[in-house]
């Protein structure tokens, strides 16, 4: 099965013009485009073939929330996915109680949210069974606002495991091994059945490039990626397109 592609364009690139392009070249099937709020009308025109997401959603459509960008007004300019708890964002102060809110929030407008969890480093250094109690409690607390008994579908929720310490390209972390982060993923989707009855959709998010990506994708663990760094270099980027694609 095709594996699913989140293209998380963070804070780049620096204008409309180099937006497009690079949508543009990373228009594929079962890829999802996150660029920064400004550009998603014009990366909206041009895809033809992947979907469109965001990197943040304030629950609800309008108010009086100065700066913010809701999940209704996100649905209405085409976006489809949202990125929420990503740990740059819980790295600026976001806390589990607000991204639960923005799950359920963007859940009610209809958007699937892409659920970041992830160890820090000095978690991880304690060992696996630290690292697993951490991202239950994030999971557990950021999942609280929908209804246990509602299952929730697994195709309205994408959950993304990114160990903190495994992310962004140009930090020279240590690697993590496919097994390591497939053993997660078996727990995460244990975790699911158990509180949600649900089944997840895990994807991997640390550090996935044009190198490392057949070995993670290769998993069935996971049915895709989260990529920062890569996706904003079209020719690895597709390289990690092929690599979920030939699976
Ligand atoms: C991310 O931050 O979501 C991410 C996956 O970044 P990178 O691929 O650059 O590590």
């Amino acid at each position: 099965m095709k594996k699913i592609i989140v293209a998380n364009w963070k804070m780049h690139p620096r204008t409309e013009k180099e937006a497009v392009a690079l949508a543009r070249a990373s228009d594929a099937t079962s890829v999802v485009i996150c660029p920064p709020f400004p550009f998603i009308p014009a990366v909206a025109r041009v895809l033809k073939r992947a979907a469109l997401g965001a990197q943040n959603a304030f629950p609800g459509t309008t108010g009086a929330k100065t700066g913010e960008v809701s999940a209704g007004e996100l649905k209405s300019a085409g976006v489809r996915y949202v990125i929420l708890g990503h740990s740059e964002r819980r790295a600026e102060g976001e806390r589990d109680a607000q991204i639960a809110k923005k799950i359920t929030g963007a859940t009610a407008e209809g958007l699937i949210p892409i659920l970041c969890v992830g160890e820090p480093a000095s978690v991880r250094a304690k060992g696996f069974t630290a690292a697993q109690a951490y991202v239950k409690k994030q999971l557990l607390a950021d999942l609280s606002g929908l209804a246990q008994s509602s299952k929730l579908k697994a195709q309205n929720l994408l959950i993304a495991y990114e160990p903190v310490w495994a992310i962004s390209t140009t930090k020279n972390h240590k690697d993590e091994t496919p097994e390591d982060a497939a053993r997660m993923a078996q727990f995460i989707k244990k975790l699911l059945v158990v509180s949600h009855k649900s089944k997840a959709t895990v994807l991997y998010g640390g550090s996935v490039n044009a190198k490392n990506a057949a070995s993670f994708l290769a998993r069935p663990e996971f049915s895709g990626a989260l990529v920062g760094g890569a996706s904003l270099n079209p020719a690895e980027f597709k390289k990690v397109i092929k690599a979920g694609a030939s699976l």
